[in-house]
Formats: structure tokens, C-alpha cells, sequence
């Protein structure tokens, strides 16, 4: 695996994918800037080599040009953060980027013009992707969030660079991380799954349901498994065509030694709100009108004790609607499970937009070994697919 430590930049151009497809308020400030310290990293390692930086990004989903996704709006942000005077040209390809590249000396940092303000970026277009070649000596792909995804910029530019392509350091460590979980694990590895639908995780469990020793099941996904055992889940999420799907999963899971655990008890309510008047109830006794929205405190301490045990933590999914304050606790009393079985020398792995979200809104944070950047790169990871933009830079 290529990275940054296989070249020296000193007076090269490096040319880096970034993800700067942050989010942005009515006057065009951002509202959280993960994504930019993220590639910090990378582009100061490149800056004290000696090289310069051409920075790529998308942003939003323009169609053509729109000025409200211009990343004219970040550069003011991107230069605090670097520390360094951030230059800006108002297009990705043409002759005015030509003459300001060419002018570019080590030690400066230019960000190009949203990738996708031209088509031609998302269908992977290879002559547009040639164009952007031309802007380095070195490709740098740093991108996780895009990296499942076979656009211009992405993948189809590596072509063009034959040897001198590599990730940067927050892909790298992207990857290193979930290798670390379903590859070079200590054991006992434990994934939770949470979220929403069992349909958009299937393709997670059916991967690593022989790489782990256990799995532990939250969320509205919880109900099809009950339903399917002959539970009664009372107005809870289902996925009725799922039900075979789930003992399936089940039954497999025996097969391969894989203990699944899921939530014992629930906090439900009479109606989706968090105003709604709440029980807990064993999960399999959830009366009609009433609908699981949270795991309950025994679901807490039985989820605990395994993710005390484990030497290996992945988790992707919320397991309530966390949202609603009245139906965070089980989310909650997870993060502290694992932020404690982390500090006590475990390696835990946290992904996917909404579990990121928790971990965050409640200051879980710091306390886990990695918070990945990318929702569905990584689920694709996860579900042991090849990502094109990681693929690219391997071949
Ligand atoms: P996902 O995108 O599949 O990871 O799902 C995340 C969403 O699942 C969050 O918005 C949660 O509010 C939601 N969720 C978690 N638990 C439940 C539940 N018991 N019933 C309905 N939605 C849930």
C-alpha cells in the first residue's frame, strides 16, 4: 500500500483529493469542519517536504454551476485550519488554472473550484480526468467519503499518474482501521449493528458474521429478529420481507459460532415522538399501539458486560432514536461501554453517519480508537466490497 512516507514532495506538485464536502449554513460558514482537519494531516506532511498542494473537492450536488456550492466559501475556514494562506482559482480545468499552477511554489496551498460543477466528474469521464492529471506530479487520494464512488477525480484520474499515486494519510488510516477489524483483529471481536432497517445492513452481517465472535443487534432493526422468533413487536419498525432474512442470519450465525445478542428489553412508546408516553417491556411482549424506540436498561447492562470482554469493537448504528432525548439512553450507556472497554486497552472502530453523529453529540469522540469519515465507503468496506478509489491507487 502506497502512502505519503514512499515519496518525497520536496518541489513536486502534489495533486490531493480531498473531502471538503462540508456543511454550510444560510451565510455560508461551516457548521462543522471534521472533514477539513481531517486532511490536515496530509497536506502539511506534503508542505513540509517542500512541495505545494492542488486541492480537489466536491461539494454539495450542483447542478452545473451554482454559487451557493462554491468552495470559495472554505477557503477562509481551510486556511485557519492549515495555518497556511489557502489560494482559490474559480474553475477545476482550463487556462486560468493552467497559469496559476504553473506559478505555484513549494509550500502553497491552492484549492480548485468544485469537481462537480462539471458533469463530467461523477460520470468519470477520462478525458476530464486527464485534464485534472495535468495539475501534479504526485496524485493523492484522501478522500474517503467519495472513495466508493468510481468519479473522475476519484479513480478514473490514477491511470495517469502509472507510479506516482498514493493514499494520504486519513485514507490510510481508513483502511488500516478497518483491517484492524476484520482482518488482524484481537479477539474477541464484537460488531454492533444498529440503525434502522435490517435491509441496509444485511450485506455488513453476511461479511463479517464468520470474522466475529459476536454480534450485537439494536435499533428498529431488532423487531424483524423478533417478529421473526414469534414475538409480538406490538407498532414497532418491521421489515416484513425480511422475516425469512433474519432467521437465516440467525441460523448461519450458529453455524459459523457467531453469538448474536439482541436487546432483551425496550423502551417503547404510544406514538413516534418524544413527548409519547413510555413503558419498558420485555422485547418479544410489545402490546399493539405501542412501538420499541429504545433498548432498555437490562438490553444496557447485558450489551456491557460483552463489550467489556472484547478486545476488538466495531460499531455502526444507533441503537434507539437517538435523536429524541427520552430515546438516547441506550445509545448512550453503548458509547460508554465501549469508550470504557477502549480505556481499557481494547481497539474500537466507530463509522457510519448516524453513529458518528452519536458519538459525537454525546462526547464520545475522544474516547474511541478511530471515528471514520466515510457512512457508506464504509459500510461498502464492511461488506467486503473493492472501493474504485482504493482500488485505483492499488493497481
Ligand atoms: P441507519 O441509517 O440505518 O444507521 O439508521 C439510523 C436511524 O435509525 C436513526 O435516525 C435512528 O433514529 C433510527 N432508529 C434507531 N432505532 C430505531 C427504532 N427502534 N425505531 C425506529 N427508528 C430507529
Amino acid at each position: 500500500m502506497k502512502t505519503l512516507n514512499d515519496y518525497n514532495f520536496e518541489n513536486k506538485k502534489a495533486l490531493i483529493r480531498v473531502d471538503f464536502n462540508v456543511p454550510l449554513n444560510d451565510v455560508f460558514e461551516v457548521t462543522d469542519d471534521t472533514r477539513i482537519q481531517a486532511a490536515k494531516p496530509t497536506i502539511i506532511k506534503i508542505l513540509e517536504d517542500g512541495g505545494s498542494c492542488v486541492l480537489m473537492s466536491h461539494l454539495g450536488r450542483p447542478k452545473g454551476v451554482e454559487e451557493k456550492y462554491s468552495l470559495r466559501h472554505i477557503v477562509e475556514t481551510v486556511t485557519t485550519i492549515l495555518g497556511v494562506k489557502v489560494s482559490f482559482v474559480e474553475d477545476c480545468i482550463g487556462d486560468k488554472v493552467e497559469t496559476v499552477i504553473s506559478n505555484l511554489k513549494a509550500g502553497e496551498v491552492l484549492l480548485l473550484e468544485n469537481l462537480r460543477f462539471y458533469g463530467e466528474e461523477k460520470a468519470g469521464d477520462v478525458t476530464f480526468a486527464e485534464k485534472l492529471s495535468k495539475w501534479g506530479d504526485i496524485y493523492v487520494n484522501d478522500a474517503f467519503g467519495t472513495a466508493h464512488r468510481a468519479h473522475a477525480s476519484t479513480a478514473v484520474i490514477a491511470q495517469f499518474f502509472s507510479e506516482n499515486k498514493c493514499f494520504g494519510n486519513l485514507l490510510a488510516q481508513e483502511i488500516e482501521s478497518i483491517d484492524k477489524v476484520l482482518n488482524n483483529s484481537e479477539k474477541p471481536v464484537t460488531a454492533i449493528l444498529g440503525g434502522a432497517k435490517v435491509s441496509s445492513k444485511i450485506g455488513v452481517i453476511e461479511n463479517i458474521i464468520d470474522k466475529v465472535d459476536h454480534i450485537i443487534v439494536g435499533g428498529g432493526m431488532t423487531f424483524t429478529f423478533i417478529k421473526a422468533l414469534g414475538g409480538k413487536i406490538g407498532n414497532s419498525l418491521v421489515e416484513d420481507d425480511k422475516l425469512n432474512l433474519a432467521l437465516a442470519i440467525l441460523k448461519l450465525a450458529k453455524e459459523k459460532n457467531t453469538e448474536i445478542h439482541l436487546p432483551v428489553d425496550a423502551l417503547i412508546a404510544d406514538s413516534f415522538s418524544n413527548e409519547a408516553n413510555t413503558k419498558t417491556v420485555n422485547t418479544n411482549e410489545i402490546p399493539d399501539g405501542w412501538m420499541g424506540l429504545d433498548c432498555g436498561p437490562q438490553t444496557s447492562e447485558k450489551f456491557a458486560e460483552v463489550i467489556a470482554k472484547s478486545k476488538t469493537i466495531l460499531w455502526n448504528g444507533p441503537l434507539g432514536v437517538f435523536e429524541m432525548e427520552n430515546f438516547a439512553s441506550g445509545t448512550i450507556e453503548l458509547g460508554k461501554a465501549i469508550a470504557e472497554a477502549t480505556q481499557n486497552g481494547a481497539f474500537s472502530l466507530v463509522g457510519g453517519g448516524d453513529s458518528v453523529a452519536a458519538v459525537k453529540q454525546f462526547g464520545f469522540g475522544n474516547k474511541v480508537s478511530y471515528v471514520s469519515t466515510g457512512g457508506g465507503a464504509m459500510l461498502e468496506m464492511l461488506e467486503g466490497q473493492t472501493l474504485p478509489g482504493i482500488e485505483a491507487i492499488l493497481q
